[in-house]
């Protein structure tokens, strides 16, 4: 065990229960802070408080003592989730992330990790499936997604200024769609992954599915390990501008449903829902920097975290049905 503690907010959810795990293994003491706890496995933190971070007294709590804070409480889903409530988002995650900064600055936390995402970046560059893949300097002139992405990059340029007015140490990833076991994968607030994931767990081989929008919108999606090894690496690091943080394999959304249908072992067909959102035509990261940077680039295949995290999700969806 080392003598630093560490603080991980959002710690009941998918990628803080997985980096409590990881932080924990490396010999850090960590507490975790969630408004929840946490849903399909016990934390393996030290202290876990359940607070509500909209709360400054509770911020205020969740930092006192702490050398290092991994910020990743977010009020946050998919597509359909952040397409449907902008002023909720924008107002608890806001509170969330100003809150936090001031009470780790007064708290003399001497290093810490602001969880920014892909919808930071402009609209108007993401309007093709063949997108150019996103470099960091992209960000601007800004046209970010509505609520969740204009306030992702409000809480980064939060981050900056108290770098500048008072050398408060950060550091600011940007995910590009990650995934994995232990995600939410039904509800509302799951993300393509998961919910391809669930549904082909849920069907018959031979059955059709339903995919939202025409299914030739692209992304790229980064598995969990590879996401936590990166933000230790960047915690690790003196780079303190936004870095992405995913894979750059760009692949459609039919494709990912072929590559679930073939982890599966079953014949599927897609019925397309055109009336449901889909975001933005085309994602990709471009991951220059990131290998640069941190001398390393995720490494898990899209198959092989997949098969993975389908077969964690079949096997919550049989305990389910029996
Ligand atoms: P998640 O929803 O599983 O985890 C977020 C956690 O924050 C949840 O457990 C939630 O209960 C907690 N939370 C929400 N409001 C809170 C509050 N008021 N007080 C305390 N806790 C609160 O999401 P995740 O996928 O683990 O995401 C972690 C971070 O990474 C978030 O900042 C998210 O915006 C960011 N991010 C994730 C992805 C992705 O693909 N998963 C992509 C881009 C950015």
């Amino acid at each position: 065990m080392n003598d630093i503690k560490v603080l991980v907010t959002g710690a009941g959810g998918f990628i803080g229960h997985h980096l409590v795990k990881y932080l924990k293994d490396k010999g850090y003491w960590v507490r975790g802070v969630d408004i929840k706890n946490p849903e399909f496995q016990a934390t393996a933190a030290d202290d876990f408080q359940l607070l509500d971070l909209r709360e400054f007294d509770n911020c205020m709590k969740a930092c006192e003592g702490m050398d290092e804070v991994y910020q990743l409480a977010a009020d946050m889903g998919g597509i359909g989730y952040i397409t449907a409530s902008h002023a909720a988002i924008l107002r608890n995650n806001a509170l969330i992330n100003l809150h936090m900064l001031e009470a780790a600055r007064i708290n003399k936390v001497s290093n810490y990790l602001y969880t920014s995402s892909a919808c930071i970046y402009p609209q108007y560059l993401q309007k093709s499936a063949d997108v150019k893949p996103l470099k960091e300097e992209d960000a601007y002139p800004a046209d970010a997604e509505p609520g969740y992405g204009w306030e992702k990059l409000f809480a980064e340029l939060a981050c900056k200024y108290y770098l500048e007015d008072y050398k408060f140490r950060n550091h600011c990833v940007r995910f590009h769609n990650i995934f994995g076991p232990l995600g939410t994968y039904e509800g509302g607030r799951e993300k393509s992954p998961a919910a391809i994931c669930r549904k082909i767990a849920l069907a018959n081989d031979e059955d059709e599915i339903e995919v939202w929008g025409d299914g030739l919108q692209t992304r790229s999606y980064c598995y969990i390990d590879d996401c936590v090894e990166g933000i230790y690496r960047l915690m690790q690091s003196d780079h303190t501008e936004p870095l992405n943080l995913g894979q750059d394999r760009l692949i459609s959304v039919n494709e990912l449903v072929n590559i679930v249908a073939k982890v599966a072992g079953k014949k599927i067909t897609r019925r397309h829902d055109l009336t449901k959102p889909q975001g933005v035509r085309g994602r990709n990261s471009d991951n220059t920097k990131l290998r640069e940077v941190l001398k390393w680039e995720p490494i898990v295949s899209l198959e092989d975290g997949l098969a993975k995290t389908y077969e964690w999700i079949s096997e919550q969806v049989s305990v389910v049905k029996s």
